[in-house]
C-alpha cells in the first residue's frame, strides 16, 4: 500500500485490470508466482477486476495474501470447494483442453447459486403479461432497477452475491436496455415510492447515461426516493473529485434533490481501509453538499472484516464523515459462500460487541441481517433458557408487510449460518411459520 502516493487528476484516469494484466500487476506489487498462478486459476470462475486506486491505495502489499483488501479483490485458493479448484488445475494444465475447461467453469458457476433469493423467479415483475426485463420488485415500496449499462464495477468483490452479472452468460443477468418500461411499470405501481438504481454498480456509467435513465424517473410523481446502490466510493472515489464529469454527476444529484426528492447513495463499504484515503473523504464531502444523503452497508464476511473492532472502526469513520451507517448484512448463500460465511451466532456477538462502543449517534445500524426469499430476517440476538439457546428473530421487510416487525425464535446452532440452517420454534406464529417455515431447515432453500 502506498497511501503516502498522491493521485493526481491525471494519474486518476480509470483502467480496469483483469486476469490479462496479472503479470504486470504481480511484477509491479511483487506478488509471488505461486500467488498469481492462483488468482489466475480461481479467475476462470470468480470475476476478477481491480483498478490503480484499490492496488496503489487500499491493499496493504507487505500483508498479501492476508491483507482484507487483498482478499476482497483477488480470488484465492479456498474460494471453491477442494475438489473444483483440484479439478480446474488439471485442466489448465492441459493446453488442449480448452472446451472441457469451459465445461467445468459452467458446471462450477450452475453449483454456486447464481441467483439467490429466488431472485429470477420471484421478483421479476411483469406489465401486460409480460415481464420487465432489468426489475426486480420485492417489497411493496421499493424496486430494484439494473440499467444495462451499469452491469459492472469498478472491481469486483470475490464475495460478490451478485458475481452472475458480471461473467458474460446473458441468461445469469438482470439488465435494463432504458427506462421506459419502468416508468410506465411505475405510473401503474402509485405503491411504490423508492426506486434502487443498482447492478453491477450504476456510478460506472457516465453522467449522460445516468441522466438518461434518472430523468424519466423523475417524471413519476410518486416516486419520492432515488436510491442509488454503488462501490464506486471505495473503487473509485475519483468519480466524484477528478473524472472528466465528476461535477457533472455533482449537479446531477443537486438536480435530484431540488425535484423534492431524497437521494441516498446507498454506499457499500466493507472495511475501515476504504474510508481512509483523502480522496474518498473529499467525494463524500462533496457527494453530501449537492444535498443527497450517504447509508452505508455491507456483509459480514470472514477473512475480511469478521471481528468487532473493525465494524467499530468502519461505522466510527462513517458517521465522523457525515454518513448514516445503515446494515450490516449475513453473507448470502452464493458464490464462494463457504470461505466468507460466519456462524449466526459470531455475527451477533461481533455486531453487539462494536455497536455498544458506538456513540449513540453512530447506532443507526441494524444487523445482522439475512436478505433471504421470504425478507430481511434481523437476528436480534441470542437468549439461554431453561428449555435451551434460541435465536431471537425478527422480519425487517417482507413480501407480506403484516409480518413485519413480528419477533420469532429458531433452535441455537453454532454452525447456523443462513435462514435455512434454522429451526423455528413450536410456537412461531402461523402466518410467520408459513412465510418462513418452507426455507429453514430441512424444508428447502432460503
Ligand atoms: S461492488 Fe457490489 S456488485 Fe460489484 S462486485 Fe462488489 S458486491 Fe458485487
Amino acid at each position: 500500500m502506498t497511501l503516502t502516493m498522491a493521485h493526481s487528476a491525471e494519474a486518476s484516469r480509470f483502467r480496469a485490470q483483469g486476469p490479462r494484466q496479472l503479470d504486470e500487476i504481480a511484477k509491479r506489487y511483487g506478488l509471488p508466482a505461486h500467488l498469481r498462478e492462483d488468482v489466475r486459476l480461481l479467475s476462470h470462475v470468480l470475476p476478477f477486476r481491480v483498478n490503480d486506486y484499490v492496488l496503489d491505495e487500499l491493499v496493504d502489499w507487505r500483508r498479501v495474501p492476508d491483507d482484507p483488501m487483498f482478499r476482497l479483490v483477488f480470488p484465492q485458493r479456498g474460494m471453491l470447494p477442494e475438489v473444483d479448484e483440484r479439478r480446474l488445475a488439471a485442466l489448465a494444465g492441459d493446453g488442449g483442453a480448452k472446451l472441457a475447461m469451459k465445461a467445468e467453469v459452467r458446471r462450477i458457476r450452475a453449483n454456486l447459486n447464481p441467483h439467490p433469493s429466488g431472485q429470477k423467479e420471484l421478483n421479476v415483475p411483469s406489465l401486460d403479461g409480460e415481464q420487465v426485463p432489468g426489475m426486480q420488485h420485492k417489497y411493496r415500496e421499493t424496486v430494484l432497477y439494473f440499467p444495462g449499462q451499469g452491469q459492472s464495477c469498478h472491481a469486483y468483490c470475490t464475495y460478490c452475491f451478485r458475481w452472475a452479472q458480471f461473467v458474460g452468460d446473458a441468461d445469469l443477468r438482470f439488465a435494463a436496455p432504458g427506462p421506459l418500461r419502468l416508468v410506465s411499470y411505475l405510473r401503474r405501481h402509485p405503491e411504490v415510492t423508492d426506486v434502487l438504481v443498482t447492478g453491477g454498480d450504476p456510478m460506472v456509467m457516465s453522467t449522460d447515461r445516468l441522466r438518461d435513465h434518472l430523468n424519466p424517473v423523475l417524471g413519476v410523481d410518486s416516486v419520492r426516493t432515488i436510491r442509488i446502490g454503488t462501490k464506486s466510493l471505495a473503487y473509485w472515489p475519483h468519480r466524484y473529485v477528478h473524472d472528466a464529469d465528476a461535477d457533472d454527476v455533482l449537479r446531477l444529484f443537486e438536480r435530484v434533490v431540488a425535484t423534492g426528492r431524497q437521494l441516498a447513495v446507498m454506499a457499500h463499504f466493507s472495511h475501515p481501509r476504504e474510508l481512509e484515503t483523502p480522496v474518498v473523504r473529499e467525494a463524500m464531502r462533496r457527494i453530501r453538499a449537492t444535498g443527497a444523503s450517504i447509508y452505508c452497508q455491507a456483509p459480514l464476511v470472514a477473512h475480511v472484516n469478521d471481528d468487532a473492532e473493525t465494524w467499530r472502526r468502519l461505522w466510527s469513520v462513517q458517521h465522523a464523515a457525515g454518513a448514516v451507517p445503515y446494515y450490516l448484512f449475513v453473507e448470502r448463500d452464493t458464490g464462494p459462500y463457504d470461505y466468507f460465511k460466519v456462524p449466526l451466532g459470531a455475527a451477533v456477538d461481533i455486531f453487539q460487541d462494536a455497536w455498544r462502543r458506538l456513540p449513540g449517534l453512530a447506532r443507526t445500524v441494524r444487523g445482522p441481517v439475512m436478505s433471504t426469499t421470504p425478507g430481511k430476517v434481523i437476528v436480534d440476538g441470542v437468549t439461554a433458557t431453561p428449555e435451551g439457546r434460541f435465536f431471537q428473530l425478527r422480519m425487517l421487510q417482507a413480501r407480506d408487510p403484516s409480518l413485519v416487525a413480528r419477533p420469532f425464535r429458531a433452535s441455537y446452532r453454532s454452525d447456523a449460518a443462513w435462514l435455512s440452517d434454522l429451526e423455528l420454534t413450536a410456537d412461531t406464529p402461523d402466518d410467520i411459520r408459513a412465510a418462513i417455515g418452507g426455507y429453514t431447515r430441512g424444508r428447502g432453500i432460503a
